[in-house]
């Protein structure tokens, strides 16, 4: 419950948030828990950190449930974030059945779940859809170029399965989905060894150990800070029924790969030397996401230029390291 401004009681959304206690997750139950919801984050500790939950744990409108998604889940709430799903190649590629299983069971439990509730749900879906781009930037319109049996295909055909499912529950069933396609996202709150190329160069960095640039670092990538992000998905989640996505949510800035070595080494004055290691197998060459749709439909655009989102992201790892002594 919470006071709306003319005194009276108002009965806050109880939003559930799969994955809540992950990067993104616990970002969006803090600003869920901070806008005066309740929330359930529901999440099997696959790829999280307790630490990451740990400041929400003392809000009495904050609960936490121990549950793996491709099981059933019987709760009673008004909205649905579905982000339960390691993100990082290291961490889904490590057990590729059960993050098949998690996108697509996880999706039909919660889809099954926002059906009988009749409430919206928002899926975490990612510019996986579109594997190693042949496009770019990529629309929302664009298929993808998708190997269907390599190592990142766990991931990349689980979650393009998920989207079909979203699709096919809101044809069939009517039901009020919202889709975005997340590009890489970084911030503090990030796993020091979840194996994400930001967290890996900034850990590297600051323990001024060799920064690893995989292949010769022209692949490229674009940067979303996590705030930025989480501005979207609320204001995603706020459209009506007419807005389905999906909706490309990303930074279309772009850089190389060994650009970004580059930067941190500077903002972190680091002595470490960059080393050049094997390309992992279907690395996508480029991507950038064409964010037209998202300005048009949210009024919605990241703010936070990459150097001030690393700044931040710095001084959360060298924190971070000092606590556990490893700076
Ligand atoms: P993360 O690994 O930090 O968080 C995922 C969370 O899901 C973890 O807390 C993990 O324990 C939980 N989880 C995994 N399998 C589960 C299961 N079977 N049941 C319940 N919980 C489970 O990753 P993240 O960066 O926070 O990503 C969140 C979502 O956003 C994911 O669905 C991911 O695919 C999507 N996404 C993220 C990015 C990014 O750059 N961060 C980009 C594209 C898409
Ligand atoms: N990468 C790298 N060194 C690392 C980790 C990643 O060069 O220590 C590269 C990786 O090969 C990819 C890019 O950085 O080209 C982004 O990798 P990440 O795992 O963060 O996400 P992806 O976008 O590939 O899912």
């Amino acid at each position: 419950m919470r006071s709306a401004s003319n005194g009276t009681i108002e009965v806050a959304d109880r939003i559930l948030v799969t994955g809540g206690a992950g990067f993104l997750g616990s970002h969006l139950c803090a600003r869920l828990l901070a806008a005066g919801h309740q929330v359930l984050c529901v999440d099997n500790f696959y790829s999280a950190s307790r630490r990451n939950i740990q400041p929400l744990m003392q809000n009495a409108n904050f609960e936490l449930l121990r549950h793996d998604v491709t099981f059933p889940l019987y709760v009673e709430v008004d909205q649905i974030y579905n982000l339960a799903c390691p993100a990082s190649p290291v961490h889904y590629q490590n057990d590729p059945v059960q993050t098949t299983k998690t996108c697509v069971h996880g999706a039909i439990n919660m889809l099954g779940l926002a059906k009988r509730l009749r409430v919206k749900i928002l899926q975490a879906s990612t510019s996986e859809i579109y594997g190693d781009p042949t496009v770019s930037p990529q629309p929302e319109t664009y298929w993808g170029h998708v190997n269907p049996i390599g190592v990142r295909s766990c991931y990349d055909e689980g979650k393009r399965c998920a989207e079909t499912l979203f699709f096919d529950y809101w044809r069939q069933h009517r039901l009020q989905i919202k889709v975005a396609r997340i590009f890489n996202t970084f911030g503090p709150g990030m796993h020091p060894n979840d194996g994400r190329v930001i967290s890996n160069f900034i850990v590297q960095a600051l323990t001024n150990r060799d920064i690893t640039v995989y292949g010769d670092g022209s692949q490229t990538r674009s940067f979303c800070y996590v705030e930025d992000l989480i501005e979207a998905f609320l204001k995603l989640m706020q459209t009506g029924d007419e807005v389905t996505g999906p909706v490309n949510l990303g930074n279309p800035a772009e850089y190389t790969i060994g650009s970004l070595a580059e930067l941190i080494l500077d903002l972190t004055n680091s002595k470490s030397r960059i080393v050049r290691c094997p390309l992992p197998q279907d690395d996508p060459r480029q991507r950038q996401p064409d964010i037209e749709q998202a300005r048009a439909m949210l009024g919605w655009q990241p703010r936070t230029p990459l150097k001030e989102g690393l700044r931040q992201t710095i001084a959360y790892f060298d924190d971070l390291l000092r606590t556990r002594g490893e700076r």
